[in-house]
């Protein structure tokens, strides 16, 4: 791949306004970068912390070309920018990840196609796009299943459980999701969840951080801790080959996670089942800024650059737990800062809603 290299100085041009593009900024305002934030909201988190904001719709082809022609290079914090909002802006500027590399993965019928493609597992999986659809696919892989969004899922939504025993109405499935393509998914009985966050640099290095264990609580991330408990070796390190390959093919720039299912069914190391990519910095990655020698965020910023990748490794082998605060758990804010060792992030969001990320507290587990 052709890629120009960066000089601090320059300006790094980031689409979404959200937390992860917040921290993106911060981290480039370390390197001496200057952020230039383009989302649609005018109270969009990172907005707080960029050099330049641009508030606009994704579709709005002016405001792109006039975004994308005062930044240095691209990238994104959200993948549900539409394909074309990508290949604008991969015509006026270098764009990392690539609009490739986004449309493959923010559809969930193409991602599992293409990792089914590398000869890694998934769950099984139909395409659904009527109610005549459903009734095949629920014939072809049984109950229990889950039927999603093939686009535009996030934290649970756009998801649902088909349980033995459901009444199935394919039609009215259907139509909850208003009549939005879907995919629907073998369910897959998993021992727990883990996720690789790496980086592939624009020379082809390849860095993974530790594989991780994530608990979530109604459909959201909780709580990480790393390195994922008791996982053994052999699984942690063919999760982290699993993400190396997928990095490659997809000719990736930049950091991405892929979240995997880990599945008991023998005496052996557990079985690794890829759910899906983002391709994008990630929570799950959250604990690096303070537990690793190179944060997700600071690791994104080299690989967009064309800079080194910097090391991944936990900071002193350190055990690491990333909480997140959800809703009103952020009130607890002047608790977190009186416990020692506590390393508080708040978004500096308004409204503490249900559900709502509003910030998350790193503990490394230091021995007594
Ligand atoms: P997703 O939006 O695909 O990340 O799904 C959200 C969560 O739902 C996952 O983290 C799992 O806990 C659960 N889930 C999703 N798909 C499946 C599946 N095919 N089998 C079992 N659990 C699933």
């Amino acid at each position: 791949m052709v890629m120009t290299r960066i000089a601090p100085g320059a300006t790094l041009g980031i689409v979404g306004g959200g937390q992860l593009g917040r921290m993106i900024a911060l981290a480039a305002a370390q390197h001496g970068l200057k952020a230039h934030v383009f989302a649609p909201d005018a109270d969009s988190p990172a907005f707080d912390v960029a050099a330049a904001t641009t508030v606009a719709a994704y579709d709005d082809a002016e405001a792109l070309a006039r975004f994308a022609s005062s930044v240095d290079v691209v990238t994104y914090e959200f993948e549900n920018i539409p394909r074309e909002t990508a290949d604008r802006l991969a015509a006026l500027a270098p764009l990392h990840p690539s609009a490739s590399a986004l449309a493959t993965t923010q559809d969930r019928l193409s991602e599992k196609a293409f990792v089914n493609g590398l000869g890694i597992p998934t769950a099984p999986f139909r395409s659904v796009d009527t109610p005549e659809d459903l009734t095949l696919a629920l014939a072809e892989i049984g109950l229990p299943a889950v039927i999603k969004t093939r686009r535009f899922g996030y934290d649970g939504k756009g998801q649902r459980m088909l349980r033995v025993g459901d009444a199935i109405d394919p039609a009215a499935i259907l139509s909850e999701f208003g009549g939005a393509p879907c995919i629907l998914e073998g369910f897959v009985a998993f021992e727990r969840e883990v996720s690789v966050v790496a980086a592939r640099g624009a020379d082809g290095a390849f860095a993974a951080f530790d594989p991780c264990a994530n608990t979530h609580r109604d459909h959201i991330l909780a709580l990480t801790r790393v390195p994922a408990p008791g996982i053994a070796p052999a699984t942690a390190a063919s999760a982290i080959d699993i993400a190396r390959r997928i990095a490659e093919a997809l000719d990736y720039v930049g950091v991405l996670a892929v979240e995997m299912f880990l599945v008991a069914d023998g005496d052996g190391p557990e079985r690794v089942v890829v759910n899906e990519i983002a391709p994008r910095v990630h929570n799950s990655g959250h604990w690096t800024i303070e537990g690793a020698l190179t944060s997700q965020f600071a690791q994104h910023v080299r690989a967009v650059c064309g800079w080194p990748l910097g090391d991944p490794a936990r900071v002193g082998g350190v055990a690491v737990e990333m909480h997140n605060l959800i809703g009103d758990e952020a009130a607890a804010w002047d608790a977190i800062l009186a416990e020692p060792g506590a390393h508080l992030h708040l978004y500096g969001k308004g409204e503490a809603r249900p559900g709502r990320k509003m910030g998350h507290v790193t503990r490394l587990l230091l021995p007594p």
